[in-house]
């Protein structure tokens, strides 16, 4: 990898070549940061070149990414979703100039899977045949379906609460399944055991330095979509486009689990202004759950990481020790960042705040960084007129019991219990449970108050 200068360690600086089975620090057991040699990615593409291509993918920017030039690039299409300009929603929770990246998408519904695409190109091209992770859900799943589409076997320590939607997933994608009978932090240390003892390639981001190399994509493409839609004219900032068409938002708020996709994002962005694709850097927006933000807890005492319980219903940040924390923490400090928590009926009430104004459906824990704007709005936090963006980092039907909390209905299997003549004696309001006759849609109707158009 040309383009590859380093491994080099967060905390003691030490550097190491970057090769395969380069993961944590030899000397102090610290994460390891990929650093690039910006000159040579600079005499090899620029923004012009970007906007040219064809590829709509994270592979658009292979020059930014650590993967040997002759590797086999696998057939899913990873990364290039929407930026959508969001007026109602901006509305909605005062931020007039939001834009909401939809990572959803993806192929197995994740932002993980920006990630997985690096870790199984990475296997094959250094002849594995078998891939591992643990995860709380979505780098598995993610993993998984990688894994299944460049002919790898996968196995996956998930902890006992992961949600069926993403353990489903896992089968589907014929991946073995471990169900760990623990927290997160369980799963993860039995996940290292097997992954040392049987030599699998080890997908755990917090351990590979590789994969927020994949997470940093989603930066890139909200550069360069931001930059079009601003020179289009939305929210009148044309005057923040770069000479190559690439912009910076003032702000982006994500979700912190782990810490690696914010770590992610937030090297994306400084790879881009080290190459002079951007001409300023944004605030990040650290948005945790209340019931575990260990990383926000840090950034706010400014004392070390400590472990939290797992309080949330937003299964994929709930994580007690963040296994990427200082890579976080360095990304929040040196944005300038703002810590947001919030509670899990706020993250409810994103959920539909999304999906009623945006037509995005977002898990609970891919909603959580727009729950953390609004709240960041309602103290202030935001300046009126900046240019905001939240990462929606996964899709809502990964977790489906947790959506039908946020909409106000009983989870599926107890529909029947309220199925009677008075319909909707509780839950959603706009749930109509009848008989099919058009006299008793129509009495409903009129107790509820709804406007109905006539001809
Ligand atoms: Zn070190």
């Amino acid at each position: 990898m040309r383009n590859v200068r380093a491994a080099v360690c967060v905390a003691c600086g030490a550097e190491h070549e970057a090769g395969n089975d380069t993961y944590t620090c030899k000397k102090c057991g610290g994460v390891l940061e990929i650093v690039y040699d910006y000159d040579y990615i600079k005499s090899r593409v620029n923004a012009e070149k970007i906007a040219a291509r064809g590829e709509f993918s994270i592979w658009r920017y292979l020059e930014f990414l650590p993967v040997e030039e002759d590797s086999k690039l696998g057939p899913l299409r990873v990364g290039w979703s929407p930026l959508y300009r969001t007026e109602k929603l901006g509305e909605a929770l005062g931020i007039p100039n939001l834009y909401v990246k939809d990572d959803g998408i993806n192929p197995t519904s994740s932002l993980k899977d920006r990630a997985s695409a690096i870790a199984v190109v990475r296997a094959a091209r250094a002849g594995r045949d078998t891939v591992a992770c643990s995860s709380t859900g979505n780098a598995a799943s993610s993993l998984a379906g990688g894994a299944a589409a460049m002919g790898l076997k996968s196995f996956i320590f998930v902890p006992g609460r992961a949600p069926q939607g993403k353990l489903t997933q896992l089968l589907i994608f014929g991946a073995v399944v471990i169900s760990v009978r623990g927290n997160y932090e369980d799963t993860f240390k039995l996940s290292a055991e097997a992954i040392e003892k049987y030599g699998w390639y080890n997908r755990n981001a917090a351990i590979n330095p590789y994969l927020s190399e994949g997470k940093k994509t989603v930066s890139f493409e909200i550069a360069e979509q931001l930059g079009g839609l601003l020179r289009a004219g939305g929210g009148g900032r044309g005057a923040a486009v770069s000479a190559g068409g690439f912009a910076a938002p003032d702000y982006v708020a994500i979700s912190v689990g782990d810490g690696c996709t914010i770590a992610g994002l937030w090297k994306g962005f400084k790879d881009l202004y080290a190459t002079g694709f951007i001409d300023r850097l944004p605030r990040l927006v650290s948005v945790q759950a209340s019931g575990c933000c260990p990383v926000n807890r840090a950034v706010e005492t400014g004392r070390p990481i400590e472990r939290m319980e797992e309080n949330t219903l937003a299964d994929s940040i709930a994580v007690g020790v963040p296994r990427n924390g200082a890579k976080a923490l360095a990304a929040i400090r040196e944005s300038g960042g703002i810590t947001v928590n919030v509670s899990d009926d706020e993250i409810l009430a994103a959920m539909r705040l999304l999906g009623k104004n945006a037509g995005v459906f977002g898990e609970p824990a891919g909603v959580t960084g727009t729950a953390g704007l609004k709240k960041a709005a309602e103290q202030n936090l935001i300046p009126a007129g900046a240019v905001v963006v939240s990462v929606v980092t996964g899709n809502g039907l990964k977790d489906v019991a947790s959506a039908q909390r946020a909409a106000g209905i009983e989870p599926s299997g107890a529909e029947g219990a309220a199925d009677s003549a008075g319909a909707g004696a509780a839950g959603s309001p706009a749930l109509l449970r009848i008989a099919p006759e058009m006299k008793l849609l129509e009495e409903e109707f009129a107790r509820r108050g709804l406007r109905t158009q006539t001809p």
